[in-house]
């Protein structure tokens, strides 16, 4: 599978998790080129307004609704004429094994993400992977499904890093070095970190993205998991995938080759560009984000980041050299403590706390389904929340 585009028509797009930061995002590519990609199904979790507002502009063919307790929105009534309306938590899922689309954009956050990615995996579309989450947790049932060139990664690094492998023989690769901008607490230590608010990890100094990767940025917890997404996408050990602080996030990441030389990728930071490339490769379109000027840039620069103050970025290293089911055990009892830091639950460096107690606390398995996973993932919540109840 290579390119998506041609046939005379239109590329039919699917985008779960619409309503999102990413998906909104996605939506405006599909505006810009409106003449080139079709938006034909959309699905949203609990913004339902949202949701009928942008299937009424696309007039889509197909909406879910997987939260339950807005399936009977009374908004839903105003769906375009012909729409047809899928409800409940398997609704992504159907979503994403229908044969009506040619690529299935992933901006669900979470684990919840996982079965959707699965899906459109075991058919034969293109899947653009926003939901990190999928690869940490299932990645080893997730890779051997995608056939060359139809799993594009959106996450920004690792589609900077497809770039730079792109013509390469992977095997020639020496290393990653997978940048971050180091987050809003950059340069503090775990006592400095004790006491940040919900309101101060909010404010990410380049991205503006939903609450939970938000958080993740300001934990590491984020470059934890890209990390391991990164080992699944390009086959490579943790130990050969660096972290690099690059304030500035004009540097995407950057490949190390063998014999030295080192392929970066630059840009602007600003997501339709990741997510456009997902959909349109190998194509390259227009778009109207912001270029980079770097005659007035004036300096780029690189840090070490620090694994004792961002100890999620550590565990997250653990998890991810024990592989099996470790990785689903961090994310799930992140994702826990990362809720419950949003609604003043949790302290910040509790997070760390909560999900180290659950990884402690779990006995590793190799991963065979996704039963499993379910039932690991499960487990590892309900584990978090006694470990939050404990620490109040
Ligand atoms: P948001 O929180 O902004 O959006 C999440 C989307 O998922 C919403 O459409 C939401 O629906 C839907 N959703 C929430 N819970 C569920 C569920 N249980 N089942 C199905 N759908 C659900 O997140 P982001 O857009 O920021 O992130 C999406 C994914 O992309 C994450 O995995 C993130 O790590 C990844 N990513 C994001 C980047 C960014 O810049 N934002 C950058 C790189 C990766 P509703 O709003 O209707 O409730
Ligand atoms: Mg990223």
């Amino acid at each position: 599978m290579t390119s998506i585009q041609g046939e005379g028509r239109r590329t039919r797009v699917a985008i779960l998790g619409c309503t999102g930061s990413i998906g909104t995002q996605a939506l405006d590519v599909c505006r810009q080129h409106a003449d080139k990609l079709q938006v034909v199904a959309l699905s949203a979790h609990s913004r339902t307004s949202d949701l009928v507002r942008y299937a009424r502009e696309f007039k889509v063919s197909y909406v879910g609704v997987t939260d339950e307790s807005h399936t009977d929105d009374p908004v839903l009534q105003e769906l375009p004429q012909g729409c047809e309306l899928v409800s409940g938590p398997h609704a992504a899922v159907e979503l994403a094994r229908m044969d009506a689309c040619d690529v299935v954009l992933v901006a669900i956050v979470g684990a919840a993400g996982l079965e959707a990615s699965h899906a459109v995996l075991s058919g034969d579309r293109r899947l653009a992977l926003a939901n990190k989450e999928s690869l940490v947790v299932g990645g080893d049932l997730l890779m051997p499904l995608a056939a060359p060139g139809q799993l594009l990664p959106v996450d920004s690094e690792h589609g900077a890093i497809f770039q730079c492998l792109t013509g390469e023989d992977p095997r020639e690769a020496h290393c990653i070095w997978l940048t971050c901008s180091g987050g809003p607490f950059f340069g503090r230590t775990a006592k400095e970190l004790e006491c940040v608010t919900r309101h101060d990890a909010l404010a990410h100094p380049t991205w503006n993205m939903g609450a939970k990767i938000t958080i993740d940025s300001a934990t590491l917890m984020n470059k934890g998991l890209e990390r391991i997404e990164a080992m699944h996408l390009f086959g490579m050990g943790l130990d050969r995938i660096n972290v690099l602080i690059q304030r500035e996030s004009k540097i995407h990441s950057m490949v190390e080759f063998v014999d030295g030389s080192v392929i970066a990728h630059l840009g602007a930071s600003d997501m339709r560009i990741p997510i456009q490339y997902a959909f349109t490769y190998p194509e390259r379109w227009d778009t109207p984000a912001p270029r980079v000027d770097f005659r007035k840039l004036g300096k780029l620069s690189f840090d070490a980041p620090d694994m004792e103050a961002f100890r999620c970025l550590k565990l997250a290293e653990i998890a991810g050299e024990l592989r099996g089911t470790m990785p689903c055990v961090l994310n799930a009892a992140n994702e826990v403590a990362v809720d419950a830091f949003l609604h003043d639950r949790l302290g910040f460096n509790g997070i760390a706390a909560v999900v180290q107690t659950c990884m402690d606390a779990h006995d590793r398995c190799d991963v065979v389904s996704l039963e499993q996973l379910r039932d690991v993932d499960a487990w590892a919540r309900e584990r978090a929340e006694r470990a939050i109840c404990l620490m109040a």
